[in-house]
């Protein structure tokens, strides 16, 4: 494991038993099902994007300017801006054939983002996929997104996001 905090690597979990472990390692063999059994709010430790990261060490760095490797991170991070209502990061990432003019959360009814899994992302040369559900609230209402995005990568070799079909829509 890897200790944000000391900056080491452990070959072993010293912290195996308990929640600490899960807060820094981020080894999901290890820490997901400690999460669980001690009812630990997994919200409270990962980033919005799911991953058992805290966000300054997961989505943050592509919001601080990081260009994402992958698709699958473009998306993650994506989503964790529509959390968070980051508008510019949301606009920079589109590819600029299908990007809005501008990001209007104040029309977007109040949603409460509530979870993302990734379903399945592949990469096909300058093109990728990546499908995911994610989950929200509005107006006390749960509702789901399924949806299978499409990105490009362009000749400033970043990826971007084109567009995607939502499932039953
Ligand atoms: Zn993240």
């Amino acid at each position: 494991m890897f200790d944000l905090i000391n900056m080491k690597v452990y070959p072993i979990h010293p912290f195996a038993d308990s929640v600490q472990c899960c807060l820094f390692c981020a080894d999901l063999r290890y820490c997901a099902p400690i999460v669980k059994s001690r009812s630990v709010p997994a919200q409270a430790s990962t980033c919005p994007c799911g991953r058992l990261n805290t966000y300054e060490t997961c989505c943050g760095v592509f919001h601080a300017g990081t260009p994402a490797p992958t698709p699958e991170d473009l998306m993650r991070s994506r989503y964790t801006a529509y959390v968070l209502q980051l508008g510019p990061y949301l606009l920079d990432t589109w590819a600029s054939q299908t990007r809005p003019p501008q990001m209007d959360f104040a029309e977007d009814g109040g949603i409460k983002w509530l979870g993302l899994e990734v379903k399945r992302a592949y990469v096909e040369g300058e093109r990728g996929v990546v499908e995911f559900v994610a989950r929200y609230k509005v107006a006390g209402r749960a509702h789901r997104m399924h949806e299978t995005s499409r990105f490009t990568r362009e000749a400033d070799g970043r990826w971007y996001y084109v567009d995607g079909e939502v499932e039953g829509a």
